[in-house]
């Protein structure tokens, strides 16, 4: 995609990405920004998501994000969506692409069918900060658009190491950490460090746990009543997942938090034998082969015996 070339003339840009931003959200929000910014200096730039927890007020610009979702123009020239395979999940800034005079998206989902007028999807990049390295091109990378897509790349790959690290992720972070950013301290503090309250739901998590289908299935919960007792949010939460995956025997982890009364969001994480996407996409959720989610209403067990039916479908267990 010549992204120069299909904004060309357009002056109005929004940028945005999912509800609930991760690190590849941010980042790939926070890099096209930046590029954009560089290069369209005349034009209205606004990137649209919610507000990125605080560790990651190290990108630069970050404050330039509309987190209220008014940024005082109706009808943007284009919208760039990013790393968000349907437009239900841009939450309050849907409303900005579906008026956009020009939709484009870019995406490394595989649940992602190219819904914009224009579309790069490239299932096999580890993160959609993978693939803008290509759409931004190196000769405009600058060191702060080299933190920002770095950032995307080690979240979505828990730091280079998830098995959609490829050789050509490894040498884009190569070129990317080449720039001279402190990456020890971003991985520290994006990524590993947690406050004493997440430490204490993740412990409580692993307790409360339960294993079923012999071991090769783990999940645990967190309730509206743990976070208001915690005042936690969803932020608090993540790495829960990745944690029971860890747990040895496991092929399915699930971790799911209750969003309002007996409806939950459910995060699934598989050491590879089963296609989560595949279960995700049937609640209408969507993901990664290895990593999805959906948003599903009932109890907690109620919605562990509906995954188990589809987990026990693709092991083949009857
Ligand atoms: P997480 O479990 O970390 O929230 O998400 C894992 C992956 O699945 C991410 O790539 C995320 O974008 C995707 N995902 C999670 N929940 C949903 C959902 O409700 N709908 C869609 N389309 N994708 C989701
Ligand atoms: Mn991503």
């Amino acid at each position: 995609m010549n992204i120069i070339k299909e904004l060309d003339n357009l002056s109005t840009i929004a940028i945005s990405g999912h509800i609930r931003p991760d690190g590849d959200c941010i980042g790939s929000v926070m890099a096209m920004y930046l590029f954009l910014r560089k290069i369209k200096p005349d034009a209205t730039i606004i990137p649209m998501i919610e507000k990125p927890a605080e560790e990651f007020n190290i990108i630069s610009g970050i404050e330039s994000i509309v987190s209220d979702f008014n940024p005082g123009i109706d009808v943007f020239d284009a919208f760039i969506g990013l790393d968000c395979s349907t437009t239900d999940r841009y939450g309050e800034a849907e409303k900005y692409y579906e008026s956009a005079k020009k939709k484009i998206v870019i995406d490394h989902h595989v649940t992602n069918d190219g819904f914009g007028d224009v579309s790069l999807v490239v299932p096999d990049a580890s993160s959609t900060c993978e693939v803008l390295f290509d759409v931004i091109g190196e000769e405009n990378i600058d060191i702060e658009i080299a933190k920002a897509l770095y950032i995307g790349v080690i979240h979505d790959t828990g730091i280079l190491q998830y098995s959609n690290t490829k050789p050509k992720t490894m040498n884009i972070a190569a070129k990317l950490i080449s720039y001279g950013f402190d990456f020890t301290e971003i991985i520290e503090n994006t990524f590993y460090e947690k406050t004493r309250i997440q430490n204490e739901i993740l412990g409580r998590c692993l307790l409360e746990s339960i294993l079923f289908m012999d071991g090769k299935c783990i999940a645990a919960k967190v309730d509206q009543k743990m976070m208001n007792f915690y005042g936690a949010t969803s932020h608090d939460f993540e790495g829960i997942v990745n944690q029971l995956r860890y747990t040895k025997g496991v092929e399915v982890a699930i971790f799911m938090y209750e969003i309002e009364n007996e409806t939950y969001k459910v995060s699934m994480r598989s050491k590879g034998t089963v296609d989560v996407a595949k279960i995700a996409k049937f609640y209408n959720g969507g993901g990664h082969v290895r990593a999805a989610g959906f948003t599903m209403s009932g109890s907690f067990y109620d919605i562990v015996n509906n995954i188990s039916d589809s987990i026990a479908i693709q092991l083949g267990i009857d």
